[in-house]
């Protein structure tokens, strides 16, 4: 803890932070299949369960096959499967894969969180009664594939290069805005100005969920740190929002680290406090290698240098 300058270097451990309701939900029904022996064999995820290569890893020594396919939707990745137990994810999957699953005759489970649902049912609700649909959403990602398959008449937006491209007629029409759950209110709030310019009289739903919503509170609220840290992989949204809201709202220089082994020494030099959070996929054993290291971290003393993980892969689960 003694940083080197006459100081104990301060560690706050930012709360709430890691697993939410969703991802304890996915993982428990990965947990389910392995255990239980009725399911037909092989397992699959239809992409990764959550956004966790460690957890990915975990699940594949019980020899679960996660199919992640880099620009392969879930519907194409679904046609490679002829056998055994499918598993859609937390994020979600269109109505499209459910049926085509049930086409091909496989055993499958939906893990989509509850708050993806909400999403799905409000944007058909709106669209049933005559609005258009303007989604703001990160491209690439699996949670806005499924939204933007239940209609055409969805207008799908990342940027505010996005909004501005939005087609001027549908300024004649009933206008819905809603959101990916894990984006942070920066990002819709740019491009929600936009669309106002646009179509003043757009209805808006803020549907970021409550556990990315709390995270990135508790990382809003913080006394100023030197330096925070976000444990979580590079491809959870909700991960490298919490690093962005770090830097936007606090100036707080923020990086995402997938655990201890990402930590760079450099970063550590001379400061006198961190701050360390979790993505919501982030095993909790992963935060508290990183938050012990940090505490016993000493810039002088090399004994306390050592950051390789000592975690063992079926330590994860
Ligand atoms: S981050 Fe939110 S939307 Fe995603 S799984 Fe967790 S609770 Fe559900």
């Amino acid at each position: 803890m003694y940083n080197g300058s006459g100081d104990l270097m301060q560690v706050v451990d930012l709360t709430p932070r890691g697993y939410c309701h969703g991802v304890l939900n996915a993982l428990a029904i990965v947990k389910k299949v392995i255990k239980t022996e009725s399911y037909p064999r092989p397992i699959y995820v239809l992409g990764q369960i959550v956004h966790n290569q460690k957890i990915t890893k975990a699940f594949k020594e019980y020899g679960v096959i996660s199919l992640d396919q880099k620009g392969k939707s879930r519907l194409e990745m679904l046609e490679n499967i002829t056998s055994g137990t499918v598993i859609f994810t937390a994020h979600g999957v269109s109505d499209q894969v459910i049926e085509r699953a049930k086409e091909k005759g496989l055993t499958f489970l939906n893990a989509t969180c509850r708050d993806v649902i909400k999403v799905h049912r409000a944007v058909k609700d709106k669209l049933q009664e005559g609005y258009k649909v303007i989604y703001i959403g990160h491209r690439n990602h699996p949670e806005p594939e499924a939204v933007l398959a239940i209609s055409r008449d969805i207008y799908f937006v990342e940027t505010e290069k996005d909004a501005l491209l939005l087609p001027p007629h549908l300024v004649d029409e009933k206008i819905f805005v809603t959101n990916q759950t894990t984006l942070s209110r920066y990002d819709i709030d740019d491009v929600l100005k936009i669309i106002e310019t646009k179509y003043p009289h757009y209805l808006f739903d803020n549907e970021i969920c409550h556990a990315t919503t709390v995270r990135q509170d508790a990382v809003k609220e913080q006394e100023k740190v030197d330096l925070m840290l976000v444990v979580g992989d590079q491809k959870s949204s909700n991960s490298n929002k919490l690093a962005y809201v770090g830097q936007k709202a606090k100036d707080i220089p923020s990086y995402l680290i997938g655990g201890v082994e990402d930590i760079d020494l450099s970063w550590l030099k001379g400061i006198s406090s961190v701050s360390v959070t979790s993505g919501a996929s982030t095993p909790t054993i992963v935060t508290e290698e990183v938050i012990r290291f940090l505490k016993n971290y000493n810039e002088n003393d090399p004994n306390t240098w050592d950051h390789e993980t000592k975690i063992n892969v079926e330590d994860i689960l």
